[in-house]
């Protein structure tokens, strides 16, 4: 017999993520249903979660897995459309040690994927690739499991509006790219007295308004029109499944993820003064420093949202975030990616201040600093590359190499790594004044010359 698969590079580092119908077929999503079902009896969990995302194949893909898991031995809470972190909040609360979420996150409406839970946290990496090992061998069980549907979404609206405090009715706008935020949020803000400017809350699988991934400017561009014409507060915008948040303030500024981290982080630490905050080697000094300045303890650590969680529980610490807007709470909150939650605590942090979003903003951006920068680069080649130039730097410099390199200069710094979902190395430069942001561009410019790569977009912006 032929077992049919998935196609292996939909394996991906943090999740499976990969086109309708091109990648993803029904017969190789029922046998992901059944590998996955195999890892999770081998760790004796015999009753998982399933959650889906608003995609028009989400619905299709949940009855093929489930298909797949029952006829495995495992047995399936169904809790039906709901956004990722609300899928977290279920295995939390219910205490359940294994799920899997249908969800392709912030990517266009053609694409779909899987979020898989098992024990501590998601997995990742040789646990995300095993799986396609499973399945090419057809190292499958048999057994017959049973489904039963449960509804999380009153406890979850309940439970975030008992456990946030918002002094008075702040004026904002919602953009929710249509994915699955609107399914809870508005209810969430009524019920907290809250009435936002509302945009593109309807879920609808089309992405009709704009891509559903507000950490992309471009798609911002109705939020900030928004907010101009409202005079409101702030705009607070969510990717398709609700884990990542963007915001701007009043005057239509973007606070990246490293700024919303630093804000969340001064809040936290007056009562959690010594506190630990964990942040991706992308994002500013100015976070580093701001942690330190209001007392906390800030560690630098890899990118990657499952990394960053197991790191989080590690070290124990309170905040961690991303500048892809993911930002994690284990303060008052479970310590997953919840972007409906993060826009809770930004809102009750903006009802106690006195002063707007852009006093902060334009305090946190006192560096010059470019974005993301991508380079095209061979998956075989990009990790030695990598190694190469820190080997160079480090004769002179001090680097830090958590993740790629991101080598010190006396008045910034520069970042070179190779991408964990892409062909790809990844560039960041900061520093104090723009004469320093191109010298630094261009010594790293000169130690990437043999590699015969082009490094003109290094300077594009
Ligand atoms: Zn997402």
């Amino acid at each position: 017999m032929v077992i049919i698969a998935l196609p292996e590079k939909i394996f991906r580092e943090y999740d499976i993520r990969g086109v309708v119908d091109e990648d993803l077929t029904d017969d190789g999503v029922r046998n992901l249903g059944k590998a996955a079902a195999v890892t999770f009896l081998r760790d004796n969990i015999e009753e998982v979660i399933v959650g889906r995302d608003i995609r028009l194949s989400s619905e299709r893909f949940f009855n093929v897995l489930a298909e797949g898991l029952l006829s495995s031995g495992v047995n399936i809470i169904d809790i039906g459309v709901v956004p990722t972190p609300v899928f977290y909040f279920a295995a939390k609360k219910w205490d359940k040690q294994g799920g899997i979420i249908i969800t392709a996150s912030h990517n266009s409406a053609e694409f779909n994927g899987f979020k898989i839970l098992r024990g501590e946290g998601t997995i990742y990496g040789e646990d995300i690739r095993e799986l396609h090992s499973i399945i090419v061998d057809g190292r499958f069980r048999e057994g017959k499991g049973s489904l039963i549907k449960r509804d999380v979404r009153d406890e979850y609206i309940d439970y975030l509006c008992e456990n946030i405090d918002i002094k008075r009715p702040v004026k904002f706008a919602i953009d929710g790219g249509n994915g699955t935020a609107g399914i809870v949020a508005l209810d969430i803000f009524r019920k907290l007295g809250l009435e936002p400017v509302e945009l593109f809350m309807r879920p609808d699988g089309n992405f009709p308004n704009h891509h559903p991934d507000p950490t992309v400017e471009h798609n911002l561009i109705d939020l900030k029109a928004a907010v101009a014409e409202g005079g409101l507060e702030l705009g607070i915008g969510f990717d398709g499944d609700s884990d990542r948040i963007g915001v701007i303030d009043e005057e239509g500024n973007v606070l990246w993820g490293d700024a919303l981290l630093a804000l969340y982080a001064r809040d936290m630490l007056k009562n959690n003064p010594g506190a630990t905050v964990i942040f991706e080697v992308k994002c500013s000094r100015s976070l580093d420093e701001d942690i330190r300045n209001y007392g906390g303890n800030p560690i630098m650590w890899k990118t990657g949202h499952s990394l960053l969680k197991k790191k989080m529980r590690d070290e124990n610490a309170l905040l961690a975030g991303e500048m892809s807007g993911h930002q994690f709470f284990s303060d008052r909150y479970f310590g997953y990616d919840d972007a409906i939650y993060a826009a809770l605590r930004l809102l009750e942090i903006v009802s106690k201040r006195e002063k707007p979003l852009s006093d902060f903003y334009r305090e946190f951006s006192k560096y010059k600093s470019t974005p993301e920068i991508r380079i095209e680069c061979e998956d075989a080649r990009k990790f030695d590359i990598v190694r190469e130039v820190s080997d160079h730097f480090k004769k002179t410099n001090r680097v830090m190499d958590v993740d790629g390199a991101r080598v010190d200069f006396e008045e910034g710094w520069g970042l070179i790594r190779a991408s964990n979902t892409q062909p790809a190395l990844v560039f960041r430069f900061e520093a104090e004044t723009e004469k320093a942001l191109i010298a630094i561009r261009e010594e790293f410019s000169r130690v990437l010359e043999k590699f015969k790569l082009d490094t003109s977009s290094l300077f594009d912006s």
